[in-house]
């Protein structure tokens, strides 16, 4: 069974200083985005799998070249906002469409991913209206995926620990700790791929026996080296290389980009 594969491309410093990475200059913030892209890329390449890349509009004006990079070898590029600013109403999500007007007209991204996975209900009419055709912006289980006003929203995977216990809905936001609390492992997102390392396969393989598709989230980063030793954060799970696990994860599973994965399942992107 196809899985999705996705890649938050981002500056590292969203990872170490949260909402408050956007003082940091240009040249902090993506000095090793290219390398990072680079290794990621090879990876994907040796192990014949395809993914979205939800990029940052600001990566076209400080790292063109390896945005570029990316678009030749045939992976899909989708959008992740200009800045990683949290979604907390439509006001903001607007300003980060305009500043990426340029990226949005070279690379017609269909697929849209907030920060922090956190969004609002009335996000998704916006997000119509500027031609995405599916969000990736919650946790959840596949089958609880949902066209909202056109747009398909998919959550990227979480297993809920007790599936005939609680019936699983798709509300907004529908972030990490909201999936956390609603009992469910999130295993499709980047901390817990830190934290769960190659046993992150086991969650697969049970979501895949079930009939349903995976889909994984990690950033570029967690495969390549980045500016900070992170010997501090060691114990945190998002600061962890997940470089091996990551290996071993793309020489069991078959991983494709989004878009490709709903045509092969049949499952309809609306315009
Ligand atoms: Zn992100």
């Amino acid at each position: 069974m196809m899985n999705a594969l996705t890649i938050d491309v981002e500056s590292w410093v969203y990872r170490d200083f949260g909402y408050d990475g956007h003082r940091f200059d240009a040249e902090v913030k993506y000095c090793c985005l290219e390398n990072q892209i680079s290794h990621m890329l090879s990876l994907l390449e040796h192990y014949g799998a395809v993914a979205t890349w939800f990029f940052l509009g600001e990566v076209q004006e400080h790292a063109p070249k390896v945005l570029e990079e990316v678009a030749r070898t045939g992976q899909e590029i989708a959008f992740h906002t200009y800045a990683h600013k949290p979604l907390r109403n439509t006001q903001v999500l607007l300003k980060e469409l305009e500043k990426s007007k340029r990226f949005i007209s070279d690379f017609k991204p269909r697929g849209f991913r907030a920060p922090w996975a956190y969004i609002t209900r009335d996000a998704f009419p916006v997000l119509a209206r500027h031609g995405f055709r599916y969000s990736s912006s919650t946790y959840g289980p596949f089958n609880m995926r949902k066209v909202v006003d056109g747009v398909l929203e998919i959550p990227a995977s979480s297993l809920p620990i007790f599936p005939f216990k609680r019936k699983c809905s798709m509300i907004f936001p529908r972030d990490l700790k909201v999936a956390l609390k609603m009992g469910e492992i999130p295993y499709g997102s980047g901390s817990f791929l830190g934290l769960l390392g190659r046993k992150a396969g086991w969650f697969i393989k049970r979501a895949n026996k079930m009939g349903a598709p995976s889909i994984i989230l990690i950033h570029p980063w967690q495969v390549a080296e980045s500016p900070v030793s992170s010997v501090r954060f060691r114990a945190i799970p998002y600061y962890r290389n997940v470089n091996d696990a990551f290996k071993s994860l793309l020489e069991r599973f078959s991983f494709t980009s989004i878009f490709e994965l709903m045509k092969d399942m049949g499952i309809e992107i609306h315009s």
